[in-house]
């Protein structure tokens, strides 16, 4: 079975910081790491792949020359090949971008349209972005089956059963294959990189893709391929409303947070 995972590098922190003049995202200042819904795909596909005689798992990132470090660090931890789209043709690029160039890169590193043999893996959504599009996009571009919110994927001869979790509890659903899930974290508990595999890592080559090799264009890749526009980033404000009412007893104070809190309409 053909594996597909992909992979994002994220800052290694919830702070995320924005450029309020440019309205894009400051990378620079964190360490990144692998998205870690992404490390539940990778470990998924991993756990099939034990279980499938035969399968290799792919990873594919998009990302700036270190994202090759998540990439290896997939390696490390079993997968048997790594593709990087990487060229300054697809900076600034939206989820409609992304999800583009990762839908060509998937046929383009398949050499194929995806057939009954192959299953892509996402996380559900990227710490840093968070929109979740992004796979669902590359489901409705590749024209499979699509399933999100995954916690569980049993393959059978030609169809894939998962476990969606949805508010009161959870669904199982079949699928035909080729399909693509977008996995939750209760799928499983990832793994960490045996010493072979770091070594295998340090040797693996990291093939780059750019935007030419995809067939995309100026208006296709990157910013100017994206239809979203940041008009402006700034941090909301919160300001504090203080208001002080003196009673004579525990009895009026509680009375007159009350009504006060009616007034507000809070209850
Ligand atoms: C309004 C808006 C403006 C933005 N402006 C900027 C900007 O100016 N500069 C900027 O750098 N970013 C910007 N972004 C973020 C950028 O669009 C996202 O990083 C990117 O499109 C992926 O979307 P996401 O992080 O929401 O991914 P999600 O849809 O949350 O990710 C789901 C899954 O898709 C896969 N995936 C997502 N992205 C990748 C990737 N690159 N490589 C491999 N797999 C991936 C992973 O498996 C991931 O778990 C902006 C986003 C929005 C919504």
């Amino acid at each position: 079975m053909n594996l597909l995972v992909l992979l994002k590098q994220v800052p290694g922190t919830s702070n995320v910081k924005m450029d309020e003049k440019t309205g894009t995202m400051v990378r620079t200042d964190h360490e990144n790491v692998i998205n870690p819904l992404d490390e539940n795909a990778l470990a998924a596909a991993l756990e099939l792949k034990r279980s499938i005689d035969g399968s290799k798992v792919t990873v594919l990132s998009m990302g700036p020359p270190p994202a090759s470090r998540a990439l290896r660090e997939a390696i490390a931890m079993g997968a048997d090949e790594a593709h990087l789209l990487c060229h300054r043709g697809f900076a600034g690029s939206d989820t409609l971008a992304t999800a583009r160039a990762l839908a060509l890169a998937i046929e383009h590193v398949a050499g194929r349209r995806l057939g009954p043999n192959d299953l892509v893996l996402c996380g559900e959504r990227a710490t840093d972005g968070e929109t979740g599009q992004v796979g669902p996009m590359i489901s409705a571009m590749l024209d499979i089956a699509v399933a999100t919110y995954v916690r569980g994927i049993e393959v059978k001869q030609d169809h894939v059963v998962v476990e969606r979790v949805v508010e009161e509890g959870f669904e199982r659903v079949r699928m035909p294959l080729p399909a693509l899930v977008t996995v939750v974290k209760d799928i499983n508990q990832p793994g960490f990189p045996t010493l072979p595999g770091k070594l295998a890592a340090k040797a693996a080559p990291v093939p780059l893709l750019t935007p030419d090799d995809l067939g995309l264009t100026r208006d296709t890749a990157g910013l100017t391929g994206s239809p979203t526009r940041v008009v402006q980033v700034f941090r909301p404000k919160f300001a504090r409303d203080t208001v002080l009412r003196r009673q004579d007893s525990g009895g009026a104070a509680v009375g007159s947070l009350v009504d006060l809190l009616i007034e507000k309409e809070v209850i």
